[in-house]
């Protein structure tokens, strides 16, 4: 308010009225008081704007000492008062920071060593509340020898000036600790050590925790054994020792074979109690040397001694000692193993390719036969790269349009190819690759499988063999291949189903061909997914037969359409007499059971006319035509002649 205006009013008329109460209040305070002064804060409330007050009244008196005026200085410390009363909180937060830090602080005084602040968390290290501490020394709190020590080490800090860390057990209500402690010098403006800040941070579980992961990342969970981490450190340290020395060591890359059936058949919980007994045989026969958990069912060992001998011996020793039954949970369990082998220095530097070179010895063990052991040759490793670089290949592929297909034909069987009327074709996947040229899908289909392209790269066959079929003029059949792989991953049935729909072909067109694999790998599941398959429409092809098991109990368990008798036994038709028998009891059985009956193979007349006498249903082969872009059948599927037709009415 302007001085004009203020003049000549009372507080009354100027201030809101609880403010004039209070100023007046004030006013008579100092009239009443004995040294004449009167010094208070109060807020002053005037338009909505409120501030803080500082004044000191001080009376003026007459001649006669009477009271004549009040003077009177304010300030203004609405900023000086807020300000206060934020350092007033942050006290009050540091202080609740520093009790509820998870780590024991103390605060000690340099020059006598007293104790100024403890938080809640010293508690336990002090033994008393941390109020309590304060003014004390390590002296009045801990045992003459501990605190003789706690004394000397905070002097090793002090002396430093620095930070001084530690890690010491220390006895606690809660039994010994592991405790860290960090000792810091705060110095003042002189330069000279004033406090010295205490933190100590139980780390007993940390510590355990560390050691049980460093045990858990070089061991495996389940048998204990070292993993394959701590396989290759063993054996770096091993071509350590041998390095130079002209002394030889084996590695061993063993497989436990009947791991998955006993897996399949008897759970999981089973076949990891026959890891732990396996590893156990292995580190009895191995007495000593290093035996390591590799990865799911593969172990490793490191045999020194004169080679390839020792570790020949060695592998054959393993191998009687697993041979022997388990008895797991009371069942008897029969498992073997499959080994392969390198040798230091001849077929590696380091531990890296000594395991690559024993597992490549183990791949090809385990393509000779099960049960085998196989010591490491170097044209090994070639296949084993070739076959990796064609898997890198193949999986670029079908994106870069390598892929096609070749149709072959498939005809009613004839006593002549004339009399063998074309019923329809079987889809066989081609790969181009761009420097090797035609790869052969008995190479690559096996390298899909393992790898899980296949479901990638059947979706891809199966959509171009029903789209390719479905712009035929003649409603003829296309038989397409789906591999084992394709029920045990990916989505099978629903993969037909949405094909048929997206590319129009009528159901009954589309004939698969599985291999007993489907029902070899999972029984069940196998079963579930042709029954669904059917239910769709599609027609179910039996192919490869007599080539595998050829179990009886298949052909019973499904209703397949169709039958393939194996190639095998039709080249030998005219060669041995029990492939025509075989051949003659195959189609018996098939019609037996409803099921029609189609030869692959068929190269001959004689073939042919063998097959057509017997009662065979259909036959496929190169007599009847090679697998071949469909271009060249353009006039067996109904093209030449609706181009024919189309040129003749157009
Ligand atoms: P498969 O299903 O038994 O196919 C028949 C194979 O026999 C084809 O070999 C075919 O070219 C060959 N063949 C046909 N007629 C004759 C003949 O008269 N004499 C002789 N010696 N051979 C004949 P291909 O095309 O090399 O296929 C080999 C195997 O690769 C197939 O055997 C099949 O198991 C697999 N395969 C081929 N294409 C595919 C596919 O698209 N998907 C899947 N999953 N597998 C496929
Ligand atoms: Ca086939
Ligand atoms: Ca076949």
């Amino acid at each position: 308010m302007s001085r004009d205006f203020a003049v000549g009013r009372n507080a009354q008329e100027l201030f809101a009225p609880g403010s004039a109460a209070s100023i007046e209040a004030a006013d008579r305070a100092a009239l009443s008081s004995p040294d004449g002064q009167y010094r208070n804060e109060f807020e002053v409330d005037r338009a909505g704007a409120r501030c803080m007050v500082a004044s000191i009244r001080i009376v003026v008196r007459n001649e006669s000492n009477k009271p004549e005026f009040l003077l009177i200085v304010f300030e203004d410390i609405t900023d000086r008062r807020s300000l206060s009363q934020e350092l007033e909180s942050t006290k009050k937060f540091l202080e609740l920071v520093v009790d509820n830090i998870p780590v024991a602080l103390i605060v000690e005084q340099v020059k006598d060593g007293r104790y100024l602040l403890a938080n809640r968390s010293a508690e336990t290290i002090l033994n008393r509340r941390r109020e309590e501490t304060t003014g004390l020394t390590a002296s009045d709190i801990f045992n003459p020898k501990e605190a003789r020590l706690i004394i000397a080490r905070d002097e090793a800090a002090i002396k430093k000036r620095g930070m001084i860390t530690e890690e010491h057990p220390i006895s606690t209500k809660d039994g010994l600790r592991l405790f860290l402690t960090r000792r810091a010098t705060v110095l003042n403006d002189a330069g000279e050590p004033q406090y010295l800040i205490k933190t100590h941070e139980d780390v007993t579980d940390r510590r355990q925790t560390e050691s049980r992961m460093a045990h858990m990342a070089y061991h495996d969970g389940l048998t204990d054994l070292p993993n394959r981490a701590a396989f290759l450190q063993a054996l770096t340290q091993m071509i350590e020792a041998c390095e130079g020395t002209g002394e030889e060591f084996a590695v061993l890359c063993v497989d436990l074979d009947g791991l998955k059936e006993v897996n399949d058949v008897f759970g999981h919980a089973l076949g990891d109690k026959l890891l732990i007994e396996v590893a156990h045989r292995l580190q009895d026969s191995a007495r000593g040397g290093v035996v390591a958990r590799l990865s799911g069912d593969e172990f490793g060992l490191i045999i020194d001694g004169k080679q390839p001998e020792a570790g020949l011996a060695l592998a054959r020793q393993i191998g009687e000692s697993v041979a022997r039954e388990f008895q797991i949970d009371g069942r008897p369990v029969r498992a073997g193993i499959t080994t392969g082998m390198s040798v230091f220095p001849h077929n590696g530097a380091d531990g890296a390719s000594l395991l690559a070179n024993a597992g490549a010895a183990l791949f090809r063990a385990k393509q000779k036969s099960r049960g085998t052991i196989s010591l490491y040759q170097p044209e090994m490793d070639q296949q084993i790269r070739d076959r990796r670089v064609l898997h890198q290949d193949l999986s670029m592929a079908v994106k870069n349009g390598e892929l096609s297909l070749a149709f072959q034909p498939q005809g009613a069987a004839g006593h002549s190819v004339g009399e063998s009327e074309i019923i329809g074709f079987e889809a066989l996947a081609r790969w181009q690759h761009p420097v090797r040229g035609q790869v052969s899908p008995a190479e690559f289909i096996p390298i899909a499988e393992e790898s899980g392209l296949i479901v990638e790269m059947g979706e891809w066959i199966l959509r171009e063999a029903c789209r390719e079929a479905a712009s035929w003029p003649k409603p003829l059949q296309v038989a397409v291949n789906l591999s084992p792989a394709q029920f045990m991953h990916g989505d099978v049935v629903g993969l037909v189903h949405s094909i048929l729909i997206e590319t129009g072909l009528a159901p009954g067109r589309l004939e698969l061909e599985i291999t007993e694999g489907v029902l070899i790998e999972d029984f069940d599941r196998g079963l579930a997914l042709l029954r669904r398959l059917k239910a769709l429409g599609v027609r179910i092809s039996m192919d490869d037969f007599g080539s595998g098991y050829s179990s009886l109990s298949y052909l019973q368990a499904f209703p397949f359409d169709k039958i393939k008798i194996d190639r095998a036994f039709i080249i030998n038709l005219g060669r041995n007499p029990q492939s025509a028998a075989i051949v003659r009891a195959v189609i018996d059985l098939g019609h037996g059971l409803d099921m029609s009956i189609i030869a692959e193979g068929v190269e001959t007349v004689d073939q042919l006319a063998f097959l057509a006498k017997e009662g065979c249903d259909g036959v496929q082969g190169y007599l009847l035509g090679k697998p071949l872009p469909i271009g060249k059948y353009a006039g067996l599927v109904g093209r030449a002649e609706a181009m024919e037709l189309a040129l003749k009415t157009g």
